[in-house]
């Protein structure tokens, strides 16, 4: 699978993409609807093609973050409902007719804004109503009885779903997530007596889906993480994972050079490594301008020829070395897999995260646009 000619690149498998977008739907069953998360450009798996597969894997619903990421799918041809969920500007509100785009509203002006919207075009828009149950971030924040009279007024926005985001799903040792779901029942339950009850609830992000929080699933759930083969760790009392993913995107970084230092000799910017053996240098084709975290320097591993092989030194711009002695027969122009399995050794984005003291969504965000995507 060597992509002869690339420095480095990405391979994103579409049948592990599928079938952790199925592992979901298993666990949740049919009454709960899963849309997938597909921001960030699919958290750099690429958008469109992901969008796609699961598109044709029956997915009715993804959910991005902008207005912008909406109309990239629209115009390369999805037709699943979006949801947008990370905020709308004012000047973006035109565009959701025009694209079909679904908002996740975050205030009731909001709500009294598309509103109008919809009375100028004579026209009824739906929208989703994010609440903000204890985040502390995007969402609205009023009474139950003043969420029941927005929503109430508004002839042409049309409450399709309630919905609201966990700060500490992962933390099975604090109250917070029972108490967001608590306040989001209350409201659920205010808007249904007003008769105004939305034809979707959902809370659940990876985590609450995997460690089978099932009084958080509603009748939709939003995975991002898990579709992409991640299920972050948890801390407290949880119960036993339910979910089995797998991570669905290998990252590979051609060799340039390889050359023999002997013992005593500095490596890379600042000399933070001086070799302390006869060591076999490689140099690859890969540095933090494409998304390796400079922290790995002189910390991480990739694999090479089948083994782990340490980075050596400062990660710089283009270009990382690692030690390759343990290696004789790596050779230029031979590729490495920085994220992904060979011969049984395997790198993770929550591996690499631990090393670099970030996290998994943030080493895989950061693989960055000039790494090319193979799919395969
Ligand atoms: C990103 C996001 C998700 C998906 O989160 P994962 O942990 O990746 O599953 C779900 N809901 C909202 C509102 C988000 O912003």
């Amino acid at each position: 699978m060597a992509e002869r000619g690339l420095r480095s690149w990405v391979e994103v498998s579409r049948s592990r993409l599928a079938a952790n977008f199925r592992a979901v739907r298993e666990l949740v069953g049919p009454a709960v609807e899963v849309m997938p998360v597909v921001k960030a450009d699919a958290y750099r798996h690429g958008a469109v093609e992901v969008s796609r597969v699961l598109e044709a894997e029956g997915a009715r619903w993804l959910a991005v973050s902008s207005v912008e990421e909406g109309v990239a799918l629209r115009q390369a041809g999805i037709q699943a409902r979006i949801l947008v969920m990370a905020g709308l500007l004012p000047s973006e509100r035109e565009a959701l007719l025009e694209f079909a785009l679904t908002p996740a509203l975050h205030s009731l002006d909001e709500v009294a804004a598309l509103d109008r919207l919809g009375a100028s075009r004579n026209t009824r828009l739906p929208y989703h109503l994010k609440i903000d149950t204890g985040l502390g971030r995007l969402g609205a924040r009023a009474l139950a009885s003043h969420i029941v009279e927005a929503v109430g007024a508004a002839r042409n926005a049309e409450l399709e779903g309630l919905m609201t985001h966990f700060a500490s799903a992962a933390f099975y040792d604090t109250e917070q997530t029972a108490e967001q779901i608590a306040n989001f029942e209350k409201i659920h339950h205010s808007l249904s007596r007003a008769g105004l009850a939305p034809h979707y609830r959902h809370l659940a992000a990876t985590i609450p889906i995997a460690y089978g929080r099932r009084e958080s699933w509603g009748n939709m759930v939003r995975p991002g993480h898990a579709i992409y083969g991640y299920v972050s760790p948890v801390r407290g009392p949880a119960p036993p994972r339910q979910l089995n993913v797998k991570p669905v995107l290998t990252w590979k970084a051609t060799v340039l050079e390889v050359k023999d230092l002997p013992a005593g000799t500095p490596v890379g910017y600042g000399a933070m490594f001086r070799t302390r053996r006869p060591t076999r240098m490689a140099v690859l084709a890969v540095g933090y301008a494409d998304g390796l975290p400079h922290r790995l320097s002189n910390r991480g591993h990739v694999i090479a020829a089948g083994r782990k092989a340490p980075i050596l030194g400062a990660i710089s711009m283009d270009l990382t070395s690692i030690d390759a002695t343990d290696c004789p027969e790596l050779r230029p122009g031979d590729p490495v897999t920085l994220i992904g399995e060979e011969c049984g050794e395997k790198i993770d984005a929550q591996q690499i995260a631990r090393t670099a003291g970030t996290i998994s969504y943030a080493v895989l965000c950061g693989i960055s646009v000039r790494v090319r995507r193979i799919y395969v």
